[in-house]
């Protein structure tokens, strides 16, 4: 039997605010345990929320992107459970009356191409705090710094069909959400987590199958592996008779499984009412309409313009326009006169590398725009090797000095002077009879040791184009 995967995802993403959402208290991270809180956000009783006017204007923003209807008057909505973490025993969120509805993103992938996925409605509402575990487990403490941060839910349709496109699903909701400034999207501290609803039907079946919901995936990848196992396992679960729970899972990072954590039989009962508290959330047409218009080239059409003007590949645009700080930085880079293939080169490749090394953002990496555009130059004008250039590169970095300042200082440059080069290649010739007769003998493939010879010779400062030419001439001569 074949089966069709169903996926729906609801998606958290942390809002970049300074202050919560409920009340005057610091979002900032990493500080120490319950310092950032108050009586609002402690849950004392008597105290009083007052909505962060910035929270329903990002909110509509991320809605406008996402191609959903803006409710000009939505309503708080008290989800009532129990959890050590959450003092007031119900969390502020929005249940019938959410700020967006009915949005929809379109989405590539290899397997199914393109695909539109229905967004059934983004709400605002508070996180909650943290359970600290120490003393292997003899101990359990709160953390509330994160109570009252704020967060949007985007819940979609059941509308993906693989893994593959619930990670491009989700790689573009944080492309979209860093490039219009809602969210950092910084995967590191939590600012975009996932529950994944998977269920399998067989094909050509109309009616959807039970799902299962696995909570708190906070990686593209994990998202992926997640969904990839979930779908494995409840194909051999049905094709072995057993019949699908509803319930929810977690993914274990280590085993590379997903678990049960409880079943639908204990289901949330929420006991949902609109927040006495909190007057409905206004925001005027005008300003809806202001927002609208105010909203940056989105990802998709930034990818576009990047492929048209600069020349850049399908793959390449798509990687730059992934990423916000990367989008930006290569438009500074190009503004100096860079050459576009290989500066794009360069920041998806190198300078990725030594951000994700370092854990750095490319404000603290400090790498001037002007910098990178002369080093592509360079390159460009072959007055250094590819290799070279992985030299000056590092020193830039660690210096700061120009590409030119380091070339000339540490005598850099590309040797591409015939006269030179021949010289060493006769010299190299005569010590090595016995491999000039390999190559003469029709093992021409020695050739791979004349060249690697000539670069040591060199300091790797030889141009190799005129190094293969003349090693050539001189061995077929
Ligand atoms: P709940 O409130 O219990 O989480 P919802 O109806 O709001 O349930 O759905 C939550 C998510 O589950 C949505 O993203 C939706 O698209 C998805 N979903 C619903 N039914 C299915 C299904 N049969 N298979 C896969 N995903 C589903
Ligand atoms: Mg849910
Ligand atoms: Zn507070």
């Amino acid at each position: 039997m074949q089966f069709e995967s169903v996926i729906g995802l609801e998606i958290h993403i942390q809002l970049a605010t300074e202050s919560k959402i409920f009340c005057g208290c610091s979002t900032e991270f990493g500080k120490p345990p319950n310092t950032n809180t108050c009586p609002v956000c402690l849950g004392l009783p008597g105290a009083l929320p007052v909505l962060n006017r910035q929270v329903p204007e990002l909110a509509a923003k991320l809605g406008l992107a996402l191609n959903c209807e803006i409710r000009p008057d939505s309503q708080f909505a008290r989800k009532n459970y129990f959890y050590p973490d959450l003092p007031k025993a119900y969390q502020i969120s929005q249940f019938d009356r959410p700020i967006c509805e009915n949005g929809w993103l379109d989405i590539q992938t290899e397997s199914r191409g393109k695909s539109r996925i229905g967004i059934t409605r983004i709400h605002m509402e508070e996180d909650a705090g943290k359970l600290v575990h120490e003393d292997a487990g003899t101990e359990s403490m709160v953390d509330l710094n994160r109570a009252g941060v704020p967060l949007l839910e985007i819940v979609s349709e059941p509308d993906i069909r693989s893994a593959e496109e619930a990670k491009a699903y989700m790689e573009k909701i944080h492309a979209i959400a860093t490039t219009i400034g809602v969210s950092d999207g910084d995967m590191e501290k939590g600012h975009l987590r996932c529950d994944a609803n998977v269920s399998l039907r067989p094909e050509g079946q109309k009616e959807f199958g039970t799902r299962t919901e696995t909570k708190n995936l906070n990686s593209f990848r994990f998202v992926q592996h997640a969904i990839d196992y979930e779908i494995e396992r409840q194909s051999e679960e049905i094709l072995d008779g057993v019949t699908i729970v509803q319930e929810t899972r977690l993914w274990d990072t280590d085993r590379k499984v997903t678990f049960s954590m409880r079943s639908k039989e204990e289901a949330d009962e929420y006991r949902y009412f609109p927040d006495p508290d909190l007057p409905l959330a206004k925001l005027s047409p005008e300003l809806i309409e202001t927002l609208r218009k105010k909203l940056p080239e989105l990802p998709d059409a930034k990818k576009q313009r990047f492929m048209e003007e600069y020349g850049l590949n399908d793959y390449d645009a798509g990687v730059l326009t992934a990423s916000q700080e990367l989008s930006e930085y290569f438009e500074k880079v190009l503004a100096d006169g860079a050459v576009p293939k290989i500066a794009c080169n360069w920041i998806t490749g190198d300078l990725t590398r030594v951000m994700n090394e370092s854990g750095k953002t490319l404000i603290e990496i400090n790498l001037s725009p002007e910098n990178l555009a002369n080093l592509t130059i360079l390159i460009d004008q072959g007055e250094i090797s590819s290799k070279i250039a992985k030299t000056v590169f590092a020193e830039m970095l660690d210096s700061g000095e120009t590409p030119n300042t380091i070339i000339e200082e540490k005598g850099l440059k590309q040797i591409t002077d015939e006269k030179e080069l021949g010289r060493i290649v006769e010299e190299l010739l005569a010590s090595n009879p016995q491999q000039v007769k390999q190559y003469r003998e029709g093992k021409t493939k020695v050739i791979g040791f004349f060249v690697g010879q000539m670069m040591k010779q060199t300091q790797g400062k030889g141009d190799p184009a005129v190094i293969n030419r003349l090693l050539k001439e001189k061995l077929d001569g």
